[in-house]
């Protein structure tokens, strides 16, 4: 009988190495296993390769493991039945399984955690005999097990997708390992080929642009009031651009120049791009053609507005405000009563990102006030509500024929405030 307790003992010692064993390897970073390769010289050369292929090493640890279970399981059944009958085989079993978990799973496992390092050093030969000697085994519970996973039509997926990145990124927001401003940071750097210049491009109402006959000294009057350093410069029509004046060229034909001069001998060739050019591309374009803005022309050919290298930096490093640019508001700001103030420009991927929503984005509305103008189907007037899946807009500002901000109040807190 005591043979047989002695056993037991033995096979639950074994199923602790197991598991320990399993937890100490998976749990190893590679730093580690570069400094165990290093440090270790032939023991940390056979770590290295058992965490090379650790589906080798799992199998190997997996068969060792349930052997060791079921010899124990086998063998404490025998002597249950032998002693007290078969009555007692419950009880037997219930013991078992709460000595396994204790002594076989949890505490090998901790003591494995903690000390990693070294519990693989000191287990890797045993592990690569055990490897030498199961090797058959091993081999026929891989084949069968990649046999079944190939009927089941699971593909093994274990690159790293953009998705999991943005999650791990989220997740770690979240635990407060990365800081709100960096892991925007990495999201919008993730984006970055996505996002089109329509989305980020200063709207051709807000551009500040001289006709081509204006001036020297007119035009240095006037930039020097806007603050710009290129100007777009137009033939009779806002919509006619034909040319850039840069603010350097002006200066120098004003202070060397003779009088006569009008901003179109200063102008250099623009460069027009459609809305849909990806920022990714613009980059590459402002850094080839070494001038750092362009024009943007929508589907028709007419003038949609203007983008420039600052534009695409931020859209990377947020918001860089110059000494003569006014700080903009953020574009989404809480209010007290429960409402969120957003402005209309803010693009819908930003506005999701911040609200946490779902507003759909299409080629032609990628803007807040784009997409509430295609839902109602019209220039709302100030005031009007627009009901949608996440809640509803109330229009609070307008100029001419634009939405400038609306204030927003989410579907849950909306019905709440129904409620109270
Ligand atoms: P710089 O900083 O090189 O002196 P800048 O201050 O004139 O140039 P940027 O820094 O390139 O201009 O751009 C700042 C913001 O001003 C951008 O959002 C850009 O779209 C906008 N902007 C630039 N030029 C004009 C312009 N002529 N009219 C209206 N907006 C402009």
């Amino acid at each position: 009988m005591l043979t047989r307790i002695v056993g037991i003992a033995t096979l639950l010692g074994l199923s602790g190495f197991f598991s320990g064993t399993e937890t100490a390897f998976t749990s190893l970073s590679d730093a580690q296993v570069h400094y165990i390769r290093e440090k270790w010289g032939r023991r940390g050369e056979l770590v290295f390769r058992a965490t090379s292929s650790p589906e080798r090493l799992l199998t190997i640890v997996l068969i060792g493991n349930n052997i060791v279970n079921i010899g124990a399981s086998v063998m404490a059944s025998e002597l249950t039945i032998r002693l007290f009958g078969s009555a007692a085989l419950a009880a037997t079993t219930g013991i078992l399984t709460l000595l396994v978990l204790i002594f076989g799973e949890v505490a090998p496992k901790q003591l494995a955690i903690v000390h990693n390092e070294a519990w693989t050093v000191h287990t890797v030969r045993f592990i690569m005999l055990l490897e030498l000697l199961l090797r058959p085994i091993v081999w026929a519970v891989s084949s069968i097990a990649a046999f079944i996973t190939r009927l089941t039509g699971a593909a093994s997926n274990v690159g790293v997708t953009r998705e999991g990145i943005l999650y791990l990124v989220k997740h770690a927001e979240y635990l407060g390992v990365l800081e709100n401003s960096k892991s925007s940071m990495v999201k919008r750097v993730f984006r970055f080929g996505d996002v089109t210049v329509q989305a980020i491009m200063t709207h051709r109402t807000n551009v500040f642009s001289l006709e081509q006959d204006t001036s020297i000294k007119d035009a240095l009057r006037d930039v020097s009031k806007q603050g710009y350093t290129r100007i777009p410069v137009y033939d009779r029509d806002p919509e006619r651009i034909v040319g850039i004046a840069i603010l350097r060229d002006i200066l120098i034909q004003s202070t060397e120049g003779n009088g006569t001069k009008r901003l179109r001998d200063v102008m250099v060739e623009p460069i027009f791009v459609p809305e849909t050019r990806k920022i990714e591309e613009m980059l590459t374009q402002f850094r080839k053609e070494g001038l750092n803005i362009s024009v943007v022309l929508d589907e028709y050919g007419g003038v949609a507005g203007i983008v420039t290298l600052e534009d695409v930096i931020e859209e990377i490093l947020g918001e860089i405000y110059d000494e003569h640019e006014v700080k903009q508001h953020d574009p989404i700001t809480r209010l007290d009563d429960g409402s969120i103030r957003i402005m209309a420009d803010a693009p819908i991927y930003i506005v999701n990102d911040l609200l946490d929503t779902d507003f759909p984005q299409s080629r032609s509305t990628k803007t807040l006030g784009g997409y509430l103008m295609s839902r109602v189907g019209h220039i709302p007037a100030q005031g009007d509500e627009i009901e949608t899946a996440e809640g509803t807009f109330r229009v609070e500002s307008l100029a001419k024929r634009r939405i400038i901000s609306v204030r927003f109040r989410p579907l849950q807190q909306h019905n709440n405030g129904a409620n109270r």
